[in-house]
Parts: C-alpha cells; sequence; structure tokens
C-alpha cells in the first residue's frame, strides 16, 4: 500500500496526494520516495501540464517521520536520486549522506521540476511539512493552515531545505524560528508566502481552478517562466545561503549526539513522545 497516490482529475493535470492521513502525513523514508516517484511521473508525462500536491485528511504534515526505525538503513532499499553514500556508517557521515538525498536532495529536484507545481494545503505543516510545501510554485491555503517550524525547540537552527528568509522575510524568519510559532493562511498570504486563501470545502476546487487556468498557457513559456524566476532568487544566493544553514544543521545534530546521545534535544522527544 504506498502513502501517495496519483490522480488526473482534469485534463492536463496530475494532482498528487500524501496519503497516510493516520499519521498526519509524516514523512518517512518510504513516503518520501513515493511521492519522489509521483513527482517524477507527472514530470514525465507529456499530457501532464501542471502538477498539485495535496494531503489526506485535517492535516497536511506535522513533518518527519521522528518515530521511523532505521531509517539510515531504509535508504537501501531505494535507488537514489543523488550521488550521497554511506547512510549507515557511524558519527556525522551518515545521517549528513542521508538529509542530503532524502531532504535538501528532494526538495531541492521538486523545486526545478520545470513545470509548475501547486501545493494544496490545509491544517498543520509542520517543520519537514514546509519542505513539501516549499518547493511548489504556488500555495493555495485553507482558511484553517498554519505553517510552523520548530526545530529551534528540537535544538537544531531550522529544517533542512533553508528557504526561511526567502519566504517570511529576514524578520519574520527571525520571529518564527525564535519562538517555533505558527504563521496563518491570512498572515501568510498578507507576507506573500502564500498566493490564495480559500474556505476548507473550496481548497481542491479552487486549486484544480487554478492549475487549469495556468494548464491554458503553453507550456514551454510556462518552464521558461519559472526558470526565470528560480534563477532570480538563485542571484540572491539562496544556493549558498541554504548549504551554509545545512552544514549548521549537521553540527547542531552533531553537538546533540555529543551531549545528550541523540540527535535532537531529548527534552523535545520526551515532549513530542507524550503528544
Ligand atoms: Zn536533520
Amino acid at each position: 500500500m504506498s502513502t501517495v497516490r496519483y490522480e488526473t482529475p482534469l485534463p492536463k493535470i496530475a494532482r498528487i496526494v500524501l496519503d497516510r492521513a493516520e499519521r498526519r502525513n509524516a514523512q518517512d523514508t518510504e513516503l518520501l520516495y513515493a511521492l519522489n516517484d509521483a513527482f517524477d511521473r507527472a514530470a514525465h508525462d507529456e499530457d501532464v501540464a501542471v502538477i498539485v500536491l495535496a494531503a489526506e485528511g485535517p492535516h497536511f504534515s506535522s513533518g518527519h517521520d521522528l518515530r521511523e526505525e532505521n531509517a539510515l538503513a531504509a535508504l537501501h532499499d531505494h535507488r537514489t536520486v543523488g550521488t550521497a553514500t554511506g547512510f549507515t556508517r557511524e558519527g556525522a557521515e551518515g545521517l549528513m549522506a542521508r538529509e542530503e538525498e532524502v531532504f535538501l536532495g528532494f526538495s531541492e529536484r521538486w523545486r526545478n521540476i520545470p513545470k509548475p507545481t501547486i501545493a494544496e494545503v490545509q491544517g498543520k505543516v509542520i517543520s519537514g511539512g514546509l519542505m513539501l510545501v516549499w518547493p511548489c510554485d504556488l500555495i493555495v491555503a485553507a482558511e484553517d493552515a498554519e505553517f510552523i517550524d520548530n526545530v529551534v525547540a528540537m535544538g537544531v537552527n531550522a529544517v533542512e531545505f533553508f528557504n526561511h528568509p526567502y519566504e517570511f522575510g529576514v524578520r519574520k524568519a527571525k520571529e518564527l524560528l525564535f519562538t517555533s510559532g505558527a504563521l496563518t493562511a491570512r498572515e501568510a498570504e498578507r507576507i506573500g508566502m502564500v498566493n490564495r486563501v480559500v474556505p476548507r470545502d473550496r481548497l481542491t476546487e479552487a486549486t484544480l481552478e487554478l492549475a487549469a487556468r495556468i494548464a491554458e498557457q503553453p507550456p514551454f513559456a510556462l518552464k521558461l517562466a519559472k526558470q526565470s524566476v528560480n534563477a532570480a532568487q538563485d542571484a540572491q544566493g539562496r544556493p549558498d545561503a541554504m548549504r551554509n544553514a545545512f552544514a549548521l544543521h549537521q553540527l547542531a545534530h552533531s553537538h546533540n549526539a555529543q551531549v545528550h546521545g541523540v540527535i535532537v534535544e531529548p527534552g523535545f522527544l520526551r515532549r513530542f513522545s507524550r503528544g
């Protein structure tokens, strides 16, 4: 049973759905590879012009699945998309390789799919959840959507795909990280992180309307427009800033492992297990 569904609700539209609602769409290794396969399928299908990423259930995603066992060994069941290796090696090496592959690698890869992508978002989008939403070109949010990176509470700088300053602006990025606070859908729309906010019961319909409108445009021009905007963002230094934050992220994991014996704050893990 795959935890990702693939639908074609309208001509030229692929809709990829996270289908692990019983775990609030927490991302384990299986789900991430299934999602990557679905993105590849939509990217390679010449009949697909626009890709929607949606999620089953009340919440878009609670983030990375911290309960996954043998997460490092699980990589060996997959043909990796990057060139990182040594996932089961000791110390910082194995973990860094895994996070290069399934977090930074995947999110960057999806950001660069040469077709427009739209995230259709409801409920909570927590930490790793942002790494599925942010790589999409557009975001349509239900009124109940909330965006949170609480990774500082875990003793780490931020999630691995460090797009925060570009999504929130510098000042708001600091506030949200420092407080592990939540951004509502309306606030996210106001600061430009979300394209539009719609009632929860109109979310899918509104997203598909937007997708259908975009799908009428010439596909090559859409691809070039996307690459132009992405290049403008990268010209501001995004790839270097992201590599730097990723290195500091690995330092934080390593520090936690040295001091506490686990890669995130044990106090957070205790609260997480109770919750
Ligand atoms: Zn990490």
